[in-house]
């Protein structure tokens, strides 16, 4: 097998992983960023997602550095849609020209590698210690040595071969996955004209900083149940009669798209069996929701489905267990920590695993959580880093941590620490946390 040899690995290009990639290779490691799909972003674009949700506390934005430079680019393109910078707590974004954006900063760094339709598919260890990755293409099997490696996956799933432990929850507790899709040809006005005069009343879960559309530009609706409550729906329709489904504009014309998550049962490690039919299932509720809208409200008549995402949307799977775990009190007490790396002040709480509600713990506006460094870091093992939706937290603080805006956040960090280590000959649990937040501060984050 042949083999290259970087200073650090990053493992899944995804919401995390772009931006870890970005920040290591800015901070001067020759760095390779391994992705499985044919494009950067995972989520944040492949995933459809369109909400970028976690900039501010409701008062003051408490997220900048890379994703802040990111989101000057998508506004360049007119691809973003805001309605005061500093206060929104959500961006409507087009993920089609994110991934366009995303290639073109990547390609500006000339120490940033990149690897699409590449999977890591095994770990090399010695001892505690990851010192690389073994990487599959339709071309061949390559051995990528390094000194750090960066679990970007989501799932965690290079952690998990790398023997570093995990929670996964069962399958009745778990959040559910869902497909995300969008809408064309939508008459926003006569949608809008219609909400209006029949306000939602099943809508009470919705938190606060979501509904006060100061800090959340453009259209969102929580729907389904109210539009279908005393509809006569075909059969084939019936169940969706209580899901909950979320309806956003995006920053083009006519444009929704539909985040249900009632979708599919949850497990999200399933095997081959289960997982393919999630996929079928999923794809079609979507065409099911899109049949329904056009059936019951106003301004959807015209309305088809234009866009199936090509990733499934897993919420929720393996958290690795790090050397500190996020709690719901953490959040509550919107506690500092001293190895801060950034903030979240999004509602925490998580999807209930039947699709049909949320639970919700808000902060008071202007209140915000420290984002620790050592949820980063998993327990027992060198030479690894986690971040995204994989890092360490109890299940209840999901909907904070998990934001593409706090994903984004923990990518600049670990891809930092990365860097750090690599330069002064540390591991990334050595690495002076002082100098990280420096960094950190001096190339823009805010902690
Ligand atoms: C249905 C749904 C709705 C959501 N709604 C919102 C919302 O409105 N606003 C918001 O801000 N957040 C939302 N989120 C949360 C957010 O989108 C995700 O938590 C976040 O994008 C996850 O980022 P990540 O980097 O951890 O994973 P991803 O973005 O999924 O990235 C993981 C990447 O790793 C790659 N990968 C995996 N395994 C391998 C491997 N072995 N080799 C190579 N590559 C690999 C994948 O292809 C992928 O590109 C939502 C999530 C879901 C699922």
């Amino acid at each position: 097998m042949r083999t290259e040899e970087v200073d650090v690995v990053v493992a899944g290009g995804g919401t995390a992983g772009v931006i870890a990639g970005l920040a290591a290779a800015r901070n001067g490691a020759r760095t390779l960023l391994v992705e499985r799909q044919r494009c950067l972003g995972g989520q944040f674009t492949a995933g459809s997602q369109g909400a970028w949700v976690g900039f501010s506390d409701k008062k003051n934005r408490i997220v900048n550095g890379i994703a802040w430079e990111l989101r000057d680019l998508l506004r360049e393109r007119n691809a973003i849609v805001e309605a005061d910078p500093e206060t929104d707590v959500c961006f409507l974004y087009d993920p089609e020209v994110a991934k366009v954006v995303l290639n073109e900063m990547l390609g500006r760094e000339p120490l940033l590698k990149t690897y699409f339709n590449t999977s890591v598919i095994d770990v090399l260890k010695d001892g505690d210690a990851v010192v690389g990755v073994v990487i599959q293409s339709e071309m061949e099997q390559v051995e990528v040595r390094s000194k750090v490696v960066i679990d970007s996956s989501g799932d965690a799933g290079v952690a998990a071969k790398a023997g570093v432990p995990f929670e996964i929850r069962a399958k009745k507790d778990i959040q559910p996955m869902t497909l995300i899709g969008r809408m064309a040809g939508v008459d926003m006005d006569r949608v809008k004209q219609y909400y209006e005069e029949n306000p939602p009343v099943h809508d009470h879960h919705v938190p606060p900083a979501w509904r006060d559309y100061k800090t959340f530009p453009g259209f969102m609706h929580y729907g389904l149940r109210d539009e279908l409550e005393n509809a006569e729906l075909p059969e084939h329709l019936e169940y969706l009669r209580n899901w909950l489904a979320i309806f956003t504009s995006t920053p083009n014309p006519g444009e929704v798209t539909i985040n249900c998550s009632g979708a599919i049962e949850a497990h999200s490690i399933a095997g081959f069996e289960d997982r393919a039919r999630q996929e079928i299932v999923s794809q079609s509720c979507l065409y099911d929701v899109a049949e329904a809208m056009r059936r019951y409200v106003p301004g959807f008549e015209n309305a088809y489905l234009s866009v199936i995402a090509s990733q499934l949307g897993v919420r929720e799977s393996r958290r690795v267990i790090g050397d500190y775990k996020l709690t719901l009190d953490d959040f509550r007490a919107a506690r500092e920590f001293d190895d801060s790396i950034g903030r979240g002040a999004m509602p925490a709480g998580a999807h209930t695993p039947d699709g049909v509600t949320m639970t919700v713990y808000d902060l008071p506006a202007g209140k915000s959580m420290a984002i620790p460094y050592r949820c980063m870091l998993p327990k027992g093992t060198d030479g690894l880093l986690i971040a995204g939706r994989c890092v360490s937290y109890e299940p209840p603080v999901a909907n904070c941590i998990r934001n593409m805006a706090q994903c984004m956040v923990m990518g600049q960090a670990v891809g930092t620490a990365a860097a750090l280590a690599v330069e002064h000959g540390t591991t990334p649990r050595e690495v002076d946390i002082p100098l990280l937040q420096a960094t950190l501060r001096e190339q823009g984050a805010i902690l």
